[in-house]
């Protein structure tokens, strides 16, 4: 582990870590048909990596490969320097958890958990101290002598984790592995994940589909699309800068405005809109070409409301009506109608109560939206 405190909890930072998997230039074809394209990426120990992506993406395949279970068209796979790629699943340092569990419906919570370690011919106090140690860290001593049926869908889901982790492998894969929980359920249970991985420091790396959950989870995120990585990058970083016009829609929402480069600068970029001639100007650099088309993103919740004109400026500034305010409780999203016929989406916390039907703003009102030059993001494709 890095002597830099700053590296330690990002060791893809540090030019001097060696990463702990090395996927190296993975394919898998079924058929003519690739399922996973030509994959690199470098996973570090005790990082909680998430492989988010659509449906039919290619996420399990990989993650199959990974634990065996599937054998590449063509490259590599090291885990701890060691190459994978002769080395049956059964000896792999990796477990896998899947989405559906797989409890033996017959056996105990604890029997489930103590399975594997049976099968590895320990012995009986090794397999009930090991056991215990588990049940206690997922919190299920309690309920130790029932059988799965016997339990809600997240303290099957958490004997399956322990099962998984008993047998103490560098590696756990997760498959969805929230997927079967209701929304509440899942939130505490990331958390819970969350804290496990940490005690343990072993490395996970989980599969899903949902953006939230890998937002909340991981170190670092890959996002796949047709069985590749089209950005890999910390939560934070993906939905500030993403560098797609199909990420900034894929993480979160975005307002996503086409233009032509005006200005491009070591400290700014400029954009006139293609729609309506509005200008942006960004305060990030790029060596974009002069009237390059490019895109501007924006997210909702970096756009600021008001009924009354913000500073005059040329730039970083529109003007429309009220079209629509939904209600959420903890947030309002209002739906505003610019002159060109564009609708912009605009994110507002309800720090305030409101009285009873009063809004910041209200329906058919006209409204100026204005951002900082920071907050926008500037595409090329
Ligand atoms: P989901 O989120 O729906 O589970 P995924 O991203 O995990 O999707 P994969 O299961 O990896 O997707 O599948 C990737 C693609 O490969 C899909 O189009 C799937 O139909 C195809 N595929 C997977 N396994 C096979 C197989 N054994 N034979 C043929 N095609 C397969």
């Amino acid at each position: 582990m890095s002597k830099d405190p700053k590296l330690a909890h990002r060791p893809w930072l540090d030019p001097e870590a060696e990463p702990y998997i090395k996927i190296q230039g993975i394919t898998k074809r079924f058929g003519d048909f690739t399922a996973v394209d030509n994959v690199d990426l470098d996973i570090y120990k005790g990082e909680l990596f998430c492989w988010l992506g659509g449906s039919g993406c290619g996420k399990s395949t990989l993650l199959r490969m990974l634990a065996g279970f599937e054998t590449p068209t063509a490259g590599k796979i090291f885990i701890d320097g060691v190459e994978m790629n002769d080395i049956p699943a059964y000896e792999r340092p990796v477990n896998m958890m899947f989405q559906s569990y797989a409890l033996f419906p017959h056996m105990t919570v604890e029997k489930n958990i103590a399975y594997g370690l049976v099968r590895d011919g320990l012995d009986k106090a090794t397999i009930q101290s090991k056991v215990e140690e588990i049940i206690d860290m997922v919190e299920l001593t309690q309920f130790s002598k029932r059988k799965p049926h016997q339990l809600s869908g997240g303290q099957r889901q958490r004997v399956a984790l322990a099962r998984a982790l008993v047998k103490q492998p560098k590696v756990l894969l997760l498959d969805e592995p929230l997927g079967a929980l209701d929304k509440r359920l899942r939130e505490q249970t990331q958390y819970e994940l969350m804290n496990i991985q940490d005690q343990l420091g072993v490395t996970f790396i989980v599969v899903t589909h949902d953006q939230e959950e890998a937002m909340t989870l991981s170190t670092r995120i890959a996002i796949m699309d047709k069985g590749k990585f089209i950005q890999t990058g910390t939560p934070t970083e993906i939905y500030e800068t993403p560098d797609s016009r199909f990420i900034a829609n894929f993480i979160g929402s975005a307002n996503i405005f086409e233009g032509h480069v005006v200005e491009s600068g070591k400290e700014h970029v400029l954009v006139r809109s293609t729609r309506d001639q509005s200008l942006f100007y960004i305060d990030h650099g790029s060596d974009l070409q002069e009237n390059a088309k490019v895109w501007v993103a924006i997210r909702p919740e970096k756009i600021k409301i008001s009924k009354s004109p913000p500073e005059q400026s040329d730039h970083n500034q529109l003007i429309g009506t009220v079209d629509d305010i939904g209600y959420l409780g903890k947030l309002s999203n209002y739906k505003v109608l610019l002159d060109n016929g564009k609708i912009i989406d605009i994110t507002y916390p309800n720090q305030v109560r409101p009285k009873s039907g009063d809004h910041l703003v209200d329906w058919e009102e006209k409204v100026y939206l204005s951002w900082d030059a920071s907050s926008a993001v500037v595409l090329t494709h």
